[in-house]
């Protein structure tokens, strides 16, 4: 069938990820949170940068390397002055970058992670809440959260996961995948019941 109406959604992450590791201060794992605080060794011709992260218990400090021994030109001018300004907007820019934690092999502690869906369309039809038989919902979570992809249709719908489970089951819905794209499609193939308004 062909969709009617193509509605969009961007998981985003609403605060920095915390990490999970050893501390040297408690000696054992613990979790570390993003100070906001970036350290710049500028040493003869080559530049370290690092993001400072601290035990939410003892205060102990670990830092996670964003340049190691880099020549300063190829570091662009804007982003050098964030980090000696302690920019916090580039600072919760690299605390929910998967990809800058995969780097420094660290642990994200995925089970308190704040997140917000953000609706990228607007539409101005008046029922901008309402789904109906005909949409094709486009989740996208670029920012790469663990978070569990029927977890996420059930918030985006509205309903329980034995719910949405059931919808899929008699055909309401079709949940599909794109894992490469990190995307996940819901499409609304039959009108939903009253009982089942979203
Ligand atoms: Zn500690």
């Amino acid at each position: 069938m062909s969709y009617l109406r193509k509605i969009e959604y961007r998981v985003i992450p609403e605060e920095s990820f915390e990490i999970l590791r050893n501390c040297a201060g408690c000696g054992c794992k613990a979790t570390f949170h993003n100070t906001n605080s970036f350290r710049v060794n500028a040493n003869g011709n080559k530049v370290d940068v690092w993001l400072i992260y601290q035990c939410v218990r003892c205060k102990h400090t670990s830092n996670l390397t964003i340049y190691e021994r880099r020549s300063p030109k190829s570091i662009l001018q804007d982003e050098y002055e964030k980090f000696l300004s302690n920019s916090k907007e580039l600072a919760f820019e690299y605390g929910t970058n998967s990809q800058f934690f995969a780097r420094n092999r660290v642990e994200v502690d995925w089970s308190h992670i704040k997140y917000a869906f953000k609706r990228e369309t607007s539409l101005m039809d008046g029922n901008e809440q309402l789904f109906h038989k005909g949409d094709l919902l486009v989740i996208s979570n670029s920012y790469l959260l663990k978070i569990r992809s029927d977890k996420i249709v059930s918030e985006i719908l509205n309903v329980t996961r034995s719910k949405m489970k059931e919808m899929e089951r008699l055909g309401i819905i079709n949940v599909t995948e794109k894992k490469q794209e990190h995307k996940i499609i819901i499409k609304l193939d039959r009108e939903l019941c009253n009982e089942d308004t979203i």
